[in-house]
C-alpha cells in the first residue's frame, strides 16, 4: 500500500482537514504518481458540499493533478520513473462500449470511473483525488505533460482546459466566428485564452468590473458588465456561440437572446440550482441550447499537447495546502484570479 497524505471532506456541511490514506498497490498497468500540484475546481466545492446530491464520504476531492511518475507496473508502456504526468477528471471507463470506443470516455454507457467521488469499475471502491501526497492511476488514465510551462500552470488545464476545449473543437469554433463567454472564473479565462487561439471573436460576460482589464489580456476583445442594466440589449443576436461558465443560479434567456439565428449556448457551468429558460427566445430564432460535460482521454492529451506547443496556460494563484479552506470561499465570491493551486509538497507540515 501506498501510505498518502491528503486533505479531505469528512462530510457536507465540514471545512476540508488533513486525512491520511492508503493507495492501492499498482497492479501491471498502473502508474504511481508523487503529485507537486493540483488545481482547486469549482466542482470539487459543489461535491464536498453535496450540491449536487449522492456525494459519500470521506472526500479527497481533486481533478486537475499533476507530479512524477515514481513506480511503473510490469505492463505499462507509456511511461518510466521520473516522467511528468498528470490525472484530469477520469480514472477508467469500461474501455469498451460505443462511447469508449469513440474516445468520449466522460460519457461510458458502464460506468465513467471519475477521480473522486465515484467508484472504480468494481462499483465498490471508492475514487479518491488530487488534493494529496500522491496517486495511482492507470496508465490509460495518465497524461503527458509538456516541460515549457511551470507545472502549477499547467495543473487546470486537466480539468478547465479541456472542459473549454472540448466544446470548441466539437462546434469547430475558429476563424469568423464570435463567441461570448459568461463569467470569468478558472473555466471562463481558459475559454477566453482557448477561443481566441483559435481565432474567434472574443466577448467576455461578467459580473465583476475589476475583471475588466486581465478579460482583454487573456484574448477577449469586448468586455460587457451584465450587472448594468440593458448591458446586454446592443448586444442582441450578435454570437454564434455563447459559452456559460457560470456557477451560481441565474436565467437563460438573457444570454439565448445573444445568440444570432442556429447559434448555440454551450453550457458548461452546473449550479446546483435549475436554470431557468423561456421558450420565446429560442423559437424565435431557432437558437439551440446544449450542454459539455469535460474531454476524452485522447482529446484531452491533444489540449495539453496544443496548449504545450502555444505556450498557453492556466494563470494560477499557487497557495499552501493547508490555505483551501479560505481559497474555497474566495472561488464561491467569484475573486479567484482566475485558478488557485495547491502546492502538495506543503502536505503533512500541518
Ligand atoms: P469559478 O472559478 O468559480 O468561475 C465561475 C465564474 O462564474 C465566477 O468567477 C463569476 O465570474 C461567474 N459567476 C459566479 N456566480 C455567478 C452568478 N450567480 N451569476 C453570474 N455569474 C456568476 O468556477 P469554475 O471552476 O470555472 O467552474 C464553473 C462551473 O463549471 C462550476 O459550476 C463547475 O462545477 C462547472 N464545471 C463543469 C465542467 C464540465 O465538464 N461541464 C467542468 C468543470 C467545472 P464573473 O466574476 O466574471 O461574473
Ligand atoms: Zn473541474
Amino acid at each position: 500500500m501506498i501510505p498518502t497524505r491528503a486533505f479531505a471532506a469528512l462530510g457536507a456541511r465540514e471545512p476540508l482537514q488533513p486525512y491520511r490514506f492508503d493507495r492501492r498497490e499498482p497492479g501491471p498497468h498502473d502508474v504511481v504518481l508523487e503529485l507537486t500540484h493540483c488545481g482547486v475546481c469549482h466542482s470539487d466545492i459543489h461535491q464536498a458540499r453535496d450540491e449536487w446530491g449522492g456525494a459519500t464520504f470521506p472526500m479527497v476531492p481533486g481533478h486537475e493533478a499533476v507530479g512524477r511518475v515514481t513506480r511503473v507496473g510490469s505492463a505499462v508502456t507509456r511511461f518510466a520513473v521520473g516522467d511528468l504526468a498528470g490525472v484530469g477528471c477520469m480514472v477508467d471507463s469500461c474501455g469498451e462500449c460505443a462511447h469508449c470506443a469513440a474516445g468520449l470516455e466522460q460519457y461510458c454507457d458502464a460506468h465513467t470511473s471519475f477521480t473522486y467521488n465515484s467508484t472504480e469499475q468494481d462499483g465498490k471502491t471508492p475514487t479518491q483525488g488530487g488534493y494529496a501526497s500522491h496517486l495511482v492511476v492507470s496508465e490509460r488514465f495518465a497524461l503527458k505533460l509538456g516541460s515549457k510551462l511551470p507545472l502549477e500552470r499547467v495543473a487546470p488545464l486537466l480539468c478547465a482546459g479541456i472542459t473549454m476545449y472540448s466544446p470548441l473543437k466539437h462546434w469547430k469554433v475558429g476563424a469568423g466566428h464570435r463567441v461570448a463567454v459568461a463569467g470569468l472564473g478558472g473555466l471562463g479565462h481558459m475559454a477566453v485564452q482557448l477561443a481566441a487561439s483559435m481565432g474567434a471573436e472574443v466577448t467576455l460576460l461578467s459580473t465583476s468590473e475589476s475583471k475588466r482589464d486581465d478579460a482583454e489580456k487573456l484574448g477577449a476583445r469586448d468586455f460587457v458588465l451584465t450587472r448594468e442594466p440593458k448591458a446586454l440589449g446592443p448586444l442582441a443576436e450578435r454570437f454564434d456561440f455563447v459559452l456559460d461558465t457560470t456557477a451560481g443560479a441565474h436565467g437563460l434567456a438573457q444570454y439565448v437572446k445573444l445568440l444570432r439565428t442556429d447559434g448555440t449556448l454551450i453550457l458548461v457551468g452546473l449550479p446546483e440550482q435549475p436554470l431557468s429558460l423561456p421558450a420565446m427566445p429560442l423559437i424565435s430564432k431557432r437558437r439551440r441550447v446544449a450542454g459539455s460535460m469535460i474531454g476524452g482521454v485522447a482529446e484531452t492529451q491533444e489540449m495539453l499537447d496544443y496548449c504545450d506547443a502555444r505556450g498557453l496556460g492556466a494563470w494560477v494563484e499557487t497557495i499552501a495546502a493547508q490555505e483551501v479552506n479560505a481559497a474555497w470561499e474566495r472561488v464561491l465570491a467569484s475573486k479567484v484570479r482566475y485558478r488557485f493551486v495547491l502546492d502538495l509538497g506543503t502536505l503533512g507540515r500541518e
